[in-house]
């Protein structure tokens, strides 16, 4: 079988109509019949909506939707079904499985934020994942996101695949931290796992996408109804972006986590010396024994250290020339976030760093210089 880069350019070439190198942007929201008259067939005669491969309205789907969904697929090794964002994805994860009780972990608030609406609306019961999981029954959903926002840290995968399953639960895992080639959560028992795309897969920050992956076309076919019926397909403008994005995911995150994982091991070595530095958290610093199985082509790019006082994290970004002060991550720029800015429960001296392909020398040298220079800014505040 042909490798990620390859896969990533040509894994949709098959389904591609027209003889263009870059495939053409369909912006139509809706396409022709069939002209012969005899081969046009009711809907109600058909038992269904064909959404795939059957061009139709954009809704169901769209040439350059479906690209992306070839394409991605041949990576993940699922069948992918793409939407305008992450937390749709994971809205509609939620709709499908449609859990009564929901074993979730620390993660991206906005996951949370959607559960709280299932709790809201349909009583959905939430438990933490170290809590009982006899309180889980069959068709429930335990959601495990790793690498985890903000830290970067990784969790074992296998461990809740069987402690799911063990009640006849279902295992989600939110990869967005670790996507191809880093990690894939199926090995280790995922049910289904979710991307937000808007992240690594898009990575220049220009667009907004998410995925769900399946092994199973049943599951599949569900969602790209339900998707259709809640109108959360991705974009026609947004999904010519991520075609383009994904020709180079393999190039980026490998560098991204060869060059995060360079930096988080010279920080940690020299902790001691750097002013306001506390802690680091990153999968690299981990030593349990799943992380090298799990995490087999590097460590997430996105990284988070904890530094002495809120001052010394809300003024240490102002400090740095080649790291933007923004939320988000995955992009070809480095960024960092006092994350106490977007979310309510962070650690007030955390920051969130992802590093993107600027030279690693150049991004560790800034952020050493930033560190000396907030110390005397911080000094002189008090
Ligand atoms: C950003 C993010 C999401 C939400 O994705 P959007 O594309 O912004 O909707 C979900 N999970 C994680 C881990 C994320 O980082």
């Amino acid at each position: 079988m042909a490798g990620n880069s390859t896969n990533l350019i040509h894994g949709a070439d098959h389904i591609v109509r027209v003889k263009d190198v870059v495939p053409p942007i369909n912006i139509s929201t809706t396409y022709r019949y069939d002209s012969d008259p005899s081969k046009l067939i009711k809907v109600a005669d058909k038992g269904g909506y064909e959404i795939l491969n059957n061009y139709w309205y954009s809704r169901l789907s769209h040439p350059n939707s479906e690209q992306i969904e070839q394409a991605v697929s041949k990576v993940t090794g699922g069948y992918v079904v793409a939407y305008s964002s992450g937390l749709s994805a994971f809205y509609a994860l939620m709709t499908h499985y449609n859990p009564k009780v929901l074993a979730i972990g620390e993660g991206y608030h906005g996951i949370h934020g959607i559960a709280d609406i299932f709790t809201r609306n349909q009583g959905l019961k939430q438990i933490k994942l170290d809590e009982d999981f006899s309180q889980l029954n069959k068709g429930d959903i335990v959601h495990l996101e790793t690498p985890v926002n903000p830290e970067g840290i990784t969790f074992d995968i296998k461990y809740y695949a069987d402690k799911a399953h063990e009640r006849g639960a279902y295992l989600s895992v939110d990869a967005t931290f670790a996507p191809p080639p880093l990690s894939d959560p199926f090995k280790f028992g995922a049910d289904i796992i979710l991307h937000s795309a808007t992240k690594f897969f898009g990575g220049h920050s220009d667009l907004l996408a998410g995925f769900l992956i399946t092994k199973s076309q049943e599951i599949r076919d569900a969602l790209l109804y339900d998707r259709l019926l809640l109108g959360t397909n991705i974009a026609n403008l947004e999904s010519s972006l991520l075609i383009r994005g994904i020709r180079t995911l393999d190039l980026r995150v490998r560098k991204q986590s060869d060059s995060a994982t360079k930096i988080v091991d010279y920080l940690s070595k020299n902790k001691s010396k750097i002013p306001g530095l506390v802690e680091i958290y990153h999968g690299s610093l981990q030593t349990d024994a799943y992380i090298k199985d799990q995490m087999p082509n590097g460590h997430s790019p996105v990284f988070s250290i904890k530094v002495e006082s809120e001052n010394f994290a809300k003024y240490l970004p102002s400090k740095l020339q080649y790291f933007y002060h923004a939320t988000s991550l995955g992009g070809v720029e480095s960024l960092i976030e006092w994350r106490a800015l977007s979310d309510p429960k962070a650690h007030p001296g955390l920051l969130r760093v992802s590093i993107g392909v600027e030279d690693y020398e150049d991004l560790l040298e800034d952020l050493l210089q930033a560190f000396s220079a907030t110390q005397l800014e911080v000094a002189s505040l008090n």
